[in-house]
């Protein structure tokens, strides 16, 4: 190998060992804040909570049984909606939803429940890693046992975008050994891209995301030059206060109602090698990037997963075969 690829496998071993011998609660900051909904309250009163706190998804608690009850994120949303489009007469009924019927809504539009799974905050990061990997989670709630009362409780939520920020921020050593190019690696998406234009209705968008199950949407101009990304957290917005009938409305007037601390797009090039793209992770607040050409001309996708599930598994099988 050359010694490019020796420095990046030496790179990609170094944050390997590193998630092995931290936790997931090394991951939390010092003080935090944990918002924790009740399954009790309607979904439309959910959708302000969430907005009120900068937030967008929660973990949600069954205070009859004193369990956690899984976590609230933009896809329960995009199943309301999707409801709502099959089900139009119902709006009064939708209008009505508590949190706790998200399952009777999953049900009734016949998706699959995503699959809830919890790691203990004392175990290693690796492991948590390893686990939203091989379920598509893309955070997974840290759930610990009260000593004195013996029951459960949500400690907090780690997601990709906290790990690889993690990584950045404590491994500078072992990311700046990653220099090769995103081309070389094919990090991302390249083919069959789904995108909108700025004239589609959000709806279209919608359903685009759930048909390809994907969680972002680059925008295009007539020339395939990136305008803009609609993500899944930008239906929250949209449905503000339960008006439904907004979502006929263009991707363009959506995206005008950003928040004022929307964290902005980030793109790259196929040049980029991964060790900058660990900088950026390390000074912005990176949910994916979209990688351009010079011109701005929409190539890919990269996914803060793909990110990951390089860093974890990449070359992994040759390396247990040879080491064990
Ligand atoms: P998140 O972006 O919320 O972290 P994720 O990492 O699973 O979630 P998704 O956006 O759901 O990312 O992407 C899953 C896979 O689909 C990734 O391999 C990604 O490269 C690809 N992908 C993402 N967006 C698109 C798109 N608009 N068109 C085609 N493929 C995409």
């Amino acid at each position: 190998p050359s010694p490019l690829d020796k420095d990046q496998m030496q790179g990609l071993r170094g944050v390997r060992e590193f998630l092995k011998v931290r936790t997931s609660y090394d991951v939390l900051p010092l003080s935090f804040r944990l918002v924790v909904l009740d399954i009790d309250l309607l979904i439309k009163k959910s959708l302000n909570i969430l907005i009120q706190n900068g937030i967008v998804s929660a973990p949600l608690w069954d205070s009859r049984n004193s369990t956690f009850a899984g976590l609230l994120t933009s896809t329960d949303y995009i199943n309301v909606i999707q409801y709502y489009c099959q089900f139009p007469h119902d709006l009064n009924q939708v209008d009505q939803f508590r949190l706790s019927s998200l399952r009777d809504i999953e049900r009734a539009i016949g998706v699959l429940p995503l699959e809830t799974v919890s790691v203990h905050p004392m175990r290693p990061l690796y492991e948590a890693c390893r686990r939203m990997l091989k379920t598509r989670a893309r955070r997974i709630p840290l759930v610990d046992v009260d000593d004195e009362t013996g029951r459960e409780t949500v400690v907090s939520v780690i997601t990709q975008y906290r790990i690889l920020k993690f990584i950045a921020v404590n491994n500078e050593q072992h990311t700046m050994l990653l220099k090769k190019p995103v081309r070389d690696l094919g990090l991302g998406t390249y083919k069959d891209l789904a995108t909108s234009t700025m004239n589609n209705s959000v709806l279209d968008v919608i359903h685009l995301m759930v048909k390809h199950n994907i969680s972002a949407v680059p925008i295009v101009d007539e020339d395939y030059r990136l305008l803009n990304v609609f993500e899944a957290v930008d239906v929250i917005p949209c449905i503000k206060g339960g008006a439904y009938d907004e979502l006929s409305a263009t991707v363009g007037e959506a995206l005008s109602k950003r928040s004022d601390d929307f964290a902005g797009i980030y793109t790259c090039g196929q040049d980029d090698r991964l060790d900058s793209i660990f900088d950026t992770i390390r000074k912005s607040r990176v949910h994916r990037l979209i990688v351009v050409d010079d011109d701005g001309g929409l190539k890919g996708i990269i996914s803060l997963s793909d990110i990951l599930k390089y860093v974890l598994l990449y070359g992994e099988e040759e390396d247990s075969i040879r080491g064990g």
